[in-house]
């Protein structure tokens, strides 16, 4: 069997970004209206500083207004509910972003519950994950759908027409990846599995799949031997082990080098889904923003 195809991610968040430029540019000709990102980190994560660092730097380049907010470690949860009221009300803001993980003492949930549905760009807030299962992705439902699996859900359908009938797997059943894809694909009528840490004979359930989207955390768990032959594979994790020389380095959570001699089509790790995730961040502070404003988003 040949090589699968690789789905770059890097290449489709690239034309995706400066697409989103594009409405940027038309909504502010148009309409003088300029889409804000507002990002709010509590304490020091070196991890969470290059997030927010990167998706305020991509929100810039897009043409957009973009703030870091930050908090010390020691702040209250108070001072962070007092302040997503703050973004809440400002009306440049349109999309507030409060980086995970919190540290220990604040309570994610109420912070995440703070933030007006409308601004919640990260898709994460109750009132979003509700639409998303009960009424899907589509219409006139204002969803806001997290990015990660928006991201993962626009390259499968980069590679496969039809979706329709196909069974999928969505290995992780996390609020942020594991769920919100289980949904998109149940809404593209795929049939859905949701696997977890608990699920027997992963092997034999990755098998049957058409579709595999592996959001675990757990470095190169699926083997090549459990990839249906060609069979799309999304390869959500990032994990950073180090290789024989002492050095570090990224890998999935699928043994890459065995499942692209398997899988119809694959996502490298890094320049996959993480790309994604950040171009569906703008693409969900755009929409918010024409929401807010009540006017379609503009084609680009
Ligand atoms: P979580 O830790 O919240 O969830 C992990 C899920 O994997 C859980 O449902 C857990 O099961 C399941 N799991 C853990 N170990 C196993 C196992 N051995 N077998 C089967 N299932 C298992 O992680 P996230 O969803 O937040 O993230 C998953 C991965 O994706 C991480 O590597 C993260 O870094 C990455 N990520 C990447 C993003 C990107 O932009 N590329 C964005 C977000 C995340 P259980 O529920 O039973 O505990």
């Amino acid at each position: 069997m040949s090589e699968a195809r690789i789905l770059d991610g890097k290449a489709f968040a690239a034309r995706l970004c400066a697409r989103i430029a594009r409405q940027v540019g038309a909504l502010q000709q148009s309409r003088g209206l300029k889409p804000g990102l507002a990002a709010v980190r509590v304490g020091d994560n070196p991890a969470s500083e290059i997030y927010v660092r990167n998706k305020t730097k991509q929100a810039c380049e897009a043409g957009m207004n973009s703030w870091q907010h930050r908090l010390p470690a020691e702040a209250s949860q108070d001072q962070l509910l007092d302040l997503i009221r703050r973004l809440n009300e400002d009306r440049q803001v349109h999309g507030i972003l409060v980086q995970l993980p919190l540290p220990g003492g604040i309570d994610a949930g109420a912070a995440i519950d703070a933030v007006d549905p409308a601004k919640d760009v990260d898709g994460f807030h109750v009132i979003n994950a509700g639409r998303l299962v009960t009424r899907g992705p589509g219409g006139p439902s204002g969803v806001m759908v997290p990015g990660t699996p928006l991201g993962c859900l626009m390259l499968i359908k980069d590679h496969l027409d039809k979706l329709e009938g196909l069974e999928a797997l969505v290995l992780g059943r996390s609020n942020i990846v594991g769920k919100p894809m289980a949904h998109l694909l149940l809404a593209e009528h795929c049939t859905v599995t949701i696997a977890h840490s608990r699920t027997r004979d992963l092997a034999a359930m990755c098998r049957r799949a058409d579709i595999l989207v592996a959001a675990v955390g757990r470095a190169e768990l699926v083997r090549g031997d459990w990839i249906k032959p060609g069979a799309t594979v999304i390869d959500v994790g990032i994990n950073r082990i180090e290789g024989a020389d002492g050095k570090t380095r990224l890998v999935g959570d699928v043994a890459f080098a065995e499942a692209v001699e398997v899988a119809g089509a694959i996502t490298p790790v890094p320049g996959g889904v993480g790309p994604m995730t950040i171009a569906c961040l703008l693409q969900n502070t755009v929409t918010a923003c024409c929401r807010q404003a009540g006017i379609p988003v503009p084609e680009a």
